[in-house]
């Protein structure tokens, strides 16, 4: 799931490329490398480790040519090292390629053309791809290309440059994200828009199969006929410094102070008091809701613990039961899936590989698909029946915050949108939780305020070894997230437990000082998990509370409490997740970790 770009024009290559791939460094960043064609030869300059490092090696060589490709990695075959590092090129050097995916019958391929004399350097799936370019190049780049596509399985983006045609960039996509950016004179290719952003507006957000030539006469594209095809030109609307970091110290601090407008835009044109809730250009009529016998939420990671209070919330307010599932196991679990099911997919990125192949066995076998994705354009956003669109803007860091909340907000405005359609909550029940949801933004913004408390919590407990987070109902979702947020950015091991499941085994983790973080905003459950919190008390534990303002009595339990502001309990993980994002990004701050690109991480799970 790495980055990648190419660029044709009239300026120096080099350092477009590595600008580019700056911006995409959130999708892959364990090496990094560029393929510049320069007075007829291809100069391949790549190295494992951050963009940094390949920029060191660009200054000490400074190309001119004005035609590259570059990559940012996140090794799928092969461990992050200098020779499996992109771009990969066939033995004499005359082909090079950038390839983001995998190529899953590459070992086949390999034997293949090991038979027929090639040679290999890296353990990579991708170094099949240049030599198998170079075993169909018969004088046309488009032309090989093609042929060497029909032959290779799995998912890829790719870009590719020929010596033999050196004013040429032929790129092509499956499965895998790739746009066009379009500027005056100069050409672009990419996997995402913010890597054209400082240099044009506007881009093709190609298909899969469709073949990409960039040459003298400017982009022309072909579909796997090799017939020419149009395509409407994409007019990008948001700004290149929207995937800056605007003086904050790393992008999930910005992007966690955003949460508010990023919530207020989700809800913008949805949710108005005086008017039904809109969703889009998406339409149920009560007979199609009537007819769906189950509702599946699918969803990976942090989209996961958005879709486990999606769940409730469907079923408390439109009494749909909903199951929500894992895409990786879901998959393979032989769901029971009919023309009578909906099935919910939540991706950020729109291109989790998993969530992408649980929306299309869906489709297939007749299922509706509502797809929940904050970018447009994205593979889920094409294949879905529907799609209600997060409007988090771009979200850098590998750690979700932003589109985690806007997340909760899709699955609220699904879940009341289907409430009213099938008339299951009275108007004025509708019009309250309306009113409260309008409110979020500003009560999100009071609880941001708690960031010096949390910052002093974490510079006491940050060298801790284990951490658990405990809650009830909708605060067992909200701990889930907050421990896979700690987990992630702070490579603190923690676990959270629903409250009442801790005498089943948990508790005999509890010992002396372990610090827990308690979850109580749910009033109806508050005296159950005041119970809960005092077992763990009794055998030593710390423990900090989530709690509503006002709630004083459960502060007697606690060793130290945040309070949050009331909103109705459905809404309410909007408000408490915020604690926990602040704490995981200040105990990873004080541990000197990078918040943005944590270890072993990739923003965007485009494999399996
Ligand atoms: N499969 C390729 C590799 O391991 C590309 C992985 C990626 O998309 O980052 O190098």
């Amino acid at each position: 799931m790495c980055g990648i770009v190419g660029y044709l024009g009239n300026k120096k290559a080099a350092p477009l490329l590595v600008e580019g791939l700056s911006k995409l460094e959130y999708r892959g960043y364990d090496s990094a490398g560029v393929a510049i064609l320069e007075d007829g030869m291809i100069n391949v300059s790549k190295c494992k480790g951050r963009l940094k490092n390949l920029e060191e090696r660009l200054n000490e060589k400074s190309y001119k040519g004005s035609i590259g490709i570059g990559h940012t990695r996140w090794a799928t075959h092969g461990e992050p090292s200098d020779v499996n590092s992109h771009p990969h090129t066939n033995s004499d050097v005359t082909i090079s390629v950038v390839h983001n995916g995998i190529i899953e019958n590459y070992l086949k391929l390999r034997e293949w053309l090991t038979g027929k004399g090639y040679e290999f350097l890296s353990e990579t799936d991708t170094e099949v791809i240049p030599n198998l370019v170079d075993y169909y190049y018969k004088g046309d780049l488009l032309e090989a290309v093609m042929k060497a596509t029909s032959k290779m399985e799995g998912s890829y983006a790719i870009g590719v440059i020929c010596k033999n045609e050196p004013n040429k960039l032929v790129a092509v996509r499956k499965d895998s994200p790739l746009i066009v950016g379009l500027g005056e004179d100069e050409y672009f290719i990419a996997s995402d828009i913010p890597a054209v952003l400082n240099h044009t507006r506007d881009v093709y957000l190609l298909e899969d199969k469709e073949f990409v030539v960039i040459d003298e006469k400017g982009v022309t594209l072909y579909n796997e006929e090799k017939e020419e095809i149009t395509k409407e030109v994409y007019k990008v609307t948001w700004n290149a410094d929207a995937a800056e970091k605007e003086g904050y110290e790393d992008f999930m601090l910005k992007e966690i102070h955003q949460q508010p407008k990023a919530i207020k835009d989700t809800m913008t044109s949805r949710i108005n008091l005086d008017s039904k809730i809109a969703l889009d250009k998406i339409n149920f009529t009560k007979e199609d809701l009537n007819n769906i016998d189950r509702i599946y939420i699918v969803a990976c990671g942090t989209a996961y613990h958005a879709g486990v209070v999606g769940k409730t919330a469907i079923e408390r307010l439109a009494k749909i039961p909903v199951e929500v599932d894992i895409a990786s196991e879901f998959r393979y679990r032989e769901p029971l899936i009919t023309e009578k099911t909906l099935i919910i997919v939540v991706s950020q990125s729109g291109e989790t590989a998993d969530t992408l192949a649980v929306l299309r066995d869906g489709k297939n076998k007749g299922a509706r698909v509502l797809a929940v994705t904050n970018v447009v354009g994205s593979s889920v956003s094409r294949e879905a029946t529907d799609v209600l669109y997060t409007w988090a803007g771009p979200e850098i860091a590998v750690a979700s915050t932003k589109a985690y909340v806007t997340q909760l907000i899709a699955m609220y405005i699904i879940a009341l949108y289907f409430a009213e359609v099938k008339g299951t909550l009275s108007n004025e029940e509708i019009l309250e939780i309306k009113k409260e949801m309008l409110e979020l933004p500003e009560k999100v913004e009071e609880t941001l305020k708690h960031k010096e408390t949390l910052q002093k919590f974490a510079s006491k407990t940050y060298m801790e070894k284990d951490m658990f987070f405990l809650g009830r109902g909708l605060d067992y979702a909200v701990a889930m997230e907050g421990s896979l947020k700690l987990k992630e950015i702070s490579y603190i091991h923690s676990e959270a437990y629903a409250g009442g499941e801790l005498k089943h085994g948990p508790i005999a983790l509890i010992e002396k000082g372990t610090e827990v973080v308690a979850l109580l905003t749910d009033e109806n459950l508050r005296d159950k998990m005041v119970s809960n919190i005092k077992e763990v008390v009794t055998r030593g534990a710390k423990v900090m509370g989530i709690a509503l303002e006002g709630d004083t009595e459960s502060e007697k339990s606690l060793d130290s409490v945040i309070y949050i502001p009331k909103t109705l309990t459905i809404l309410t993980p909007v408000i408490s997740v915020i604690p926990l994002q602040l704490l995981s990004y200040y105990m990873a701050k004080q541990k000197g970790c990078d918040v943005d690109k944590p270890r072993n991480l990739a923003k965007s799970v485009t494999v399996e």
